[in-house]
C-alpha cells in the first residue's frame, strides 16, 4: 500500500450494492482507490494469487460460494489479507462469526457512510499489519527456542508445562499429550528417577515465591539410558511483579558426568596402584629379609668357628634353601611385573598333557619327598593340545604347591586332567585348610593371603601370577573351598591356541 493509494478487490456480485459502494469511495478524498472488481469467488482467488491487494471487500453470499466458508477459503490461502465483509442486515450473525474466523470488520450495506469505510478499510489494514509483525515476532521468538541446545519449557506458577521447545520434544520422545498441561515432574524423563522429581517439585515451589534455583538432575531418555542434566528453573514476572511463569531449562551434561566418572575411576585406580606399591614395597623388603638374615647368619656363622662337617653340612643346607627362596621370589615379582605390563609372549607348542602334568607331579615328588600323596588321573582319550607350556607350568606349579602347602602332611592330593573336545580341564583338589568365604572374593589379587595362614610361609603373589597365565591362554579358573574341608582348583584351557588366537585375528581384522 502507497501512503495515498489503497489497491482493494471488491468481491460483490450485486450490480445496485457495486455502485453503491463505488459511489462512496469516489466521494472519498483523503485516498485514491484502485478497485479490481469481480463477481464470484473464483476470480477473486485468481486475482489474488496474480496481485497483491491491501484489503479485500468481501459479499458473503456469492454465486459459487457461500456464508462461512466464502472468508475461510480466503483466509487460508491468503492469511495476512486484511477482509472487509459486507452483508446485508439479516445476515449479521454470520457476518460477526466471519469476524471470529479471522475477518477483520464487517459493514452492513445500505448503512455505510464514506468515512465509515475509510476508517473501518485503514483500521482493517492497519490490525493486520500489527497481527502480521507479531506473527513474525512470535516465529523469531520460536526459533530461538527451538534452536537452544538447552530444553526449555514455560510453566505456570504451579508447575503445570505450557510449552516445550524443540530439545524437550525430542527428549520426551514426541510425546507431547504426556508432556504438555501436565506437571513437570511428571513427564516420562524424569519418572524413573524419584530424587528428580521431588527436586522439580521444591524447585516449582521455589521458584513460584521467587526463587531461581539449579541443580544437576538424572533423567530417563527414551533409548532408556541414563541422562544427566544440569537443570534451572527460573520466575518471570509481569509488569506488576507479580510471577506469571516459570521457566526451566536444562542442559545434557551427560557426557560431563561420564568423563568425570572416569576421572574418578583412573584417580580411584591409581590410589590402589599406589596402595599396591606401597604393600608390596612393605612386602618384598619382609620377604627378602627373612632368607637373607639367614644367609648372613650362616656365612658368618661358618667363617666364624671351625664347625664339625655334619653341622656345616646343616648350615650350608640352610643357606641354599634361603637362596632358592629369594630367588623363587624374585621369579615371581618379575614374572608378576612382566604380566601386569603385557610383555609375556605367548609361545605355542605342541604338547602331550598328559606327560607334561606327570613330569611336574614326579617334581613335586622329588622335592617334597613323601609329605603328601599327589594321585594324577588322566581321563579322556588324547590328550594332545598346542599351548604355551611355560604358562601352563607356572599355573600347574603354583596350584599343586598351594594344595601342598595348605594341606596337612599325609594328606592326598588328587590332581584330575581330563580332555574333551577342544577342551582340556585340570582339577586340583586337597584336604586341605580351605579358603574362608571372606577371603574368596580378592584370592586372585596380589598380595591377598587368607586369615587362616598365619604360621605358613607365602607371599600372595602365586594365584595373581595364575590367574594372568590363564587368561593369558584364552582360559579360565574357579575353585571351591570350605574350610577344614579343602579347596578345589580348575582351570580349563583351550587345546589348541593357535586357532582360537588366528579366529580372534581373523574378527579383529573383520570389525576393522
Ligand atoms: P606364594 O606367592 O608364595 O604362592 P601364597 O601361597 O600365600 O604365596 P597365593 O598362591 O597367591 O599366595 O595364594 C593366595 C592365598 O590363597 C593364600 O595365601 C591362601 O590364603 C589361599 N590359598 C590358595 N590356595 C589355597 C589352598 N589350596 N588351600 C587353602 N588356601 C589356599
Ligand atoms: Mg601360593
Amino acid at each position: 500500500m502507497s501512503a495515498d493509494v489503497i489497491s482493494a478487490l471488491l468481491v460483490e456480485d450485486n450490480p445496485a450494492d457495486v455502485a453503491l459502494l463505488m459511489k462512496l469511495l469516489q466521494n472519498s478524498d483523503a485516498k485514491s482507490w484502485q478497485i479490481t472488481h469481480v463477481k464470484r469467488l473464483k476470480p477473486a482467488l485468481e486475482h489474488l494469487h496474480k496481485t497483491e491487494f491491501d484489503v479485500i471487500l468481501l459479499d458473503l453470499s456469492l454465486p459459487d460460494s457461500q456464508g462461512l466458508e466464502t472468508v475461510i477459503q480466503i483466509q487460508t490461502a491468503f492469511p495476512h489479507l486484511p477482509i472487509i465483509v459486507l452483508t446485508g442486515l439479516k445476515d449479521e450473525l454470520f457476518a460477526r462469526q466471519a469476524v471470529a474466523h479471522g475477518a477483520q470488520d464487517y459493514l452492513v450495506k445500505g448503512q455505510v457512510s464514506t468515512e465509515l469505510l475509510l476508517k473501518s478499510v485503514s483500521y482493517a489494514i492497519e490490525r493486520s499489519q500489527i497481527l502480521k509483525r507479531l506473527q513474525e515476532s512470535e516465529h523469531r521468538f520460536r526459533e530461538v527456542f527451538n534452536q537452544t541446545f538447552q530444553f526449555m519449557g514455560l510453566l505456570s506458577p504451579d508447575g503445570v508445562v505450557l510449552d516445550i521447545n524443540q530439545v524437550a520434544t525430542e527428549i520426551s520422545n514426541f510425546q507431547h499429550e504426556l508432556v504438555l498441561n501436565h506437571l513437570i515432574w511428571e513427564s516420562p524423563c524424569w519418572q524413573s528417577n524419584e530424587k528428580s522429581q521431588s527436586w522439580l517439585q521444591e524447585a516449582v515451589l521455589r521458584a513460584s515465591q521467587g526463587e531461581t534455583v539449579r541443580s544437576e538432575l538424572q533423567a530417563l531418555s527414551p533409548r532408556g539410558t541414563s541422562w544427566w542434566f544440569d537443570v534451572s528453573v527460573k520466575p518471570v514476572r509481569n509488569k506488576d511483579g507479580n510471577i506469571t511463569l516459570l521457566i526451566a531449562e536444562g542442559r545434557d551434561i551427560s557426557k560431563l558426568k561420564r568423563a568425570e566418572a572416569e576421572i574418578r575411576r583412573s584417580l580411584e585406580k591409581e590410589r590402589e596402584l599406589n596402595q599396591m606399591k606401597n604393600s608390596f614395597i612393605a612386602m618384598v623388603s619382609h620377604e627378602f629379609r627373612n632368607p637373607i638374615s639367614a644367609i648372613s647368619f650362616g656365612v658368618n656363622f661358618l667363617e666364624g668357628c671351625d664347625l664339625p662337617a655334619e653341622q656345616k653340612a646343616r648350615c650350608f643346607e640352610r643357606i641354599h634353601r634361603a637362596i632358592d627362596q629369594t630367588l623363587h621370589l624374585l621369579d615371581e615379582i618379575l614374572l608378576l611385573g612382566r604380566t601386569e605390563s603385557g610383555r609375556v609372549e605367548v609361545e605355542y607348542t605342541r604338547l602331550e598333557l598328559k606327560e607334561f602334568c606327570c613330569e611336574i607331579v614326579e617334581n613335586f615328588q622329588i622335592t617334597q619327598g613323601k609329605s603328601h600323596q599327589i594321585i594324577f588321573v588322566s581321563e579322556g582319550n588324547s590328550s594332545e593340545a598346542r599351548t604355551d607350556a611355560s604358562l601352563l607350568k607356572h599355573t600347574l606349579d603354583n596350584l599343586l604347591s598351594n594344595a601342598i602347602k595348605y594341606s596337612p602332611k599325609g594328606s592326598v592330593i588328587r590332581f584330575t586332567l581330563t580332555c574333551q573336545g577342544d577342551q582340556a580341564k585340570f582339577c586340583i583338589q586337597d584336604q586341605g585348610i580351605g579358603i574362608p568365604q571372606k577371603d574368596q572374593p580378592k584370592l586372585f589379587e596380589a598380595f591377598h593371603r587368607a586369615a587362616n595362614v598365619s604360621g605358613i610361609q607365602g607371599t600372595g603373589l602365586g594365584l595373581a601370577i595364575v590367574k594372568r597365565c590363564v587368561d593369558l591362554q584364552k582360559g579360565q579358573i574357579y575353585f571351591e573351598s570350605q574350610e577344614r574341608i579343602g579347596t578345589t582348583f580348575t582351570v580349563i584351557l583351550p587345546r589348541n591356541l593357535i586357532q582360537i588366537e588366528h579366529k580372534q585375528a581373523v574378527e579383529d581384522y573383520c570389525f576393522q
